[in-house]
Order: structure tokens, then sequence, then C-alpha cells
């Protein structure tokens, strides 16, 4: 729950028990004679396995595996949600254990029993958003103001958290340059040089946000659920300090969020004119990405965008 652990500083919150098979790891967390009944397989997931266990004490985890060259997966994973754990702001999965196991590497975690929504689930959840974009942000840099301490992973691709001082600089540098000198094999020379002009010219679109922000990184309707009282958890993040725009952009990439819930996190964070117009700029970096994992259905969707800022 949250408040459980909070007397913890993110530093301790990170520091996740590692196993050398997934028995040890169940051992740790339920006790000893404790084992695996039954491990039902849960969808719904893009990068990962993902199992609800029953265990013999009676306990139910929640699993996800990959393979053992994935294992990183869990240890960015792990500390994302320890990031958003340690604010206290949002309710996110205890996280138990991860490790490898022969062919597989593993993360086990909190089974949230997911209920009906409750009547006030988006103003929750917006409210909850805002008050982790507004929590301090120093404890996730070792320096710079931008990135995190660590790399980690959007989705199944690379995401580099290099600290900078300048969010248009990190946006730029770590965000949109690596996603597009992966795409190159897509570009025509006329979107190279686009690409280029987007690059330097970033300054006429984004702004330097008053405060950096925590943020989930990966928010999609996929990444949050209800808890057993129908309140809202967020799960799966790819954590990074930023502008919180970047945030909400995502949740309009897809859908799936009520217009309460940006009534809601709009009520306490102040919408700074001309949003609308960056949105796509901050999904270009998602939508390049996804062109990157899953091919060139997404092109069209890419240029478009280039070709709007161009
Ligand atoms: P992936 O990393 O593969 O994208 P997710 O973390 O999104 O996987 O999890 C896959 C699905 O499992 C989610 O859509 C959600 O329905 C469910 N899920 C995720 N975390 C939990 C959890 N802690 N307890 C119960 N179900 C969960």
């Amino acid at each position: 729950m949250i408040g459980d652990g909070m007397e913890l500083t993110y530093d301790e919150m990170k520091q996740i028990p590692v196993f050398s098979s997934l028995k040890e790891a169940v051992s740790f967390v339920c006790g000893t004679d404790t084992i695996i009944e039954k491990k039902q397989p849960v969808h719904g997931g893009d990068a990962n396995d993902a199992y609800k266990l029953f265990l013999s004490n009676g306990s139910i985890l929640f699993l996800k595996a990959n393979t053992l060259a994935n294992a990183d997966f869990f240890r960015a994973e792990a500390e994302g949600i320890a990031a958003i754990r340690s604010t206290g702001k949002v309710r996110v999965p205890i996280i138990y254990a991860r490790g490898k196991d022969s062919g597989f590497s593993f993360l086990l975690m909190e089974y949230i029993d997911s209920g009906k929504l409750q009547p006030d689930f988006w103003e929750k959840l917006g409210v909850n958003l805002a008050s982790m974009h507004s929590a301090a942000t120093a404890q996730y840099l070792s320096t710079g103001k931008y990135g995190f301490y660590s790399n980690n992973y959007i989705g199944a691709g690379n995401q580099k958290n290099t600290p900078k001082n300048n969010w248009i600089e990190f946006f730029s540098e770590c965000r949109l340059r690596p996603q597009f000198e992966q795409a190159e094999e897509y570009f025509d020379s006329a979107i190279i040089k686009a690409v280029d002009k987007l690059l330097n010219n970033l300054d006429r679109f984004l702004f330097e946000p008053k405060r950096p922000s925590l943020l989930h990184g990966d928010l999609w309707s996929g990444n949050f659920m209800s808890d057993e009282m129908g309140m809202p958890v967020l799960i799966d993040p790819a954590v990074y300090v930023g502008c919180n725009e970047a945030d909400i952009a995502m949740t309009e990439l897809f859908g799936g969020f009520a217009r309460r819930f940006y009534d809601a996190y709009f009520d306490v964070m102040n919408m700074v004119p001309g949003y609308e117009e960056r949105r796509d700029l901050y999904n270009l970096y998602h939508l390049t990405n996804h062109l990157n994992l899953f091919g060139s259905s997404y092109l069209p969707e890419v240029m478009r965008i280039i070709r709007w800022y161009t």
C-alpha cells in the first residue's frame, strides 16, 4: 500500500533482493516450504510473459518473465517502480524480488486483484499523477536536472537517461535523436533532412519547464489498473525526470483516459498554453520507438508529424 516502507529513502527502496532461482525467491518472500502450486498466464503486456502464481501457503503473487538476455528489463522496472513508490503519491505494486533461473529472468511482485473502477477513479488518477509530477526530483539524479541515474527501457527499446540541465537538450539528445538514428533505414533523404531541421529547431516548439517532474514515462492505458478497492495503480513504468507534458501527451496517443482525468489533473497542474501543439512532438518519440520495434506500419504517422513540425 502507499505509505508502506515510506520511511525508506529512494536509494534504500530500490535495493531489491536478487536470486539465482525462482524457488529461492518464492521461499524468501513466502517462507521456506512454500512452493508454486499453479501458474496462470496473464495477458495484456507487450514485452514480457506474465503469470498469476498460486502458492502452497495460500498467497498469490504476480510474476513477469523474460529471456536471460533481457534480465536487465527487470532491474530497470524495479528501480522505476521504486521511484514512483518513493513519491508516496500513486500506488504501484510492491516489488519483492528479481533474478535469473535456468533459461529465464524474472520479477516477482504483489498481485493486484483488480476491482470495478470507483466512481471517482479518474479524478483520483488525475490528482495522484499531478501530485507525483509535483514531487521533488533531486534524488533520482546524481547530477543535472533531467534524466535518471540509470538507463532503462521503453517497451523493449533502449531508453537513454543521461542527465542534462536543459529539458530541450535532453528531449533532443536522449529521446528523439537515438530513435531517429535507429529508424534511418525507413527514412529517405528528404526525411533525414527534415529530422535534422527538427532537432535543430526544437526550441521553437518546446519550453523549459518551471520545475522538473518524475514521469511514469510509458503512460498508455495498458499501464494503469485498478486495485481491489477500484482505485488507481500504475504499472510497468519507464521513469525519468522530465517535463510533465510528455506523460500527458502519451495518455492521448492510444486513448483510453476519460475527460475527467484531464480535468482533475489540470485543476492541480497549470496547463501551459500551446500544449496541443507540443503533444504530437512528445508522442513522436513513442511512435518512432514503435516504428523501430514493430515496423513500417508506424511510418506514415511518424512522417506526418515530422513534416508538420518542419
Ligand atoms: P509488459 O511488461 O509485458 O508490458 P505489464 O506489466 O503491462 O507487462 O503486465 C501485463 C498485464 O498484467 C497488465 O496488462 C495487467 O493486466 C497485468 N498486471 C500487471 N501487473 C500486475 C500486478 N502487479 N498484479 C496483477 N496483474 C498485473
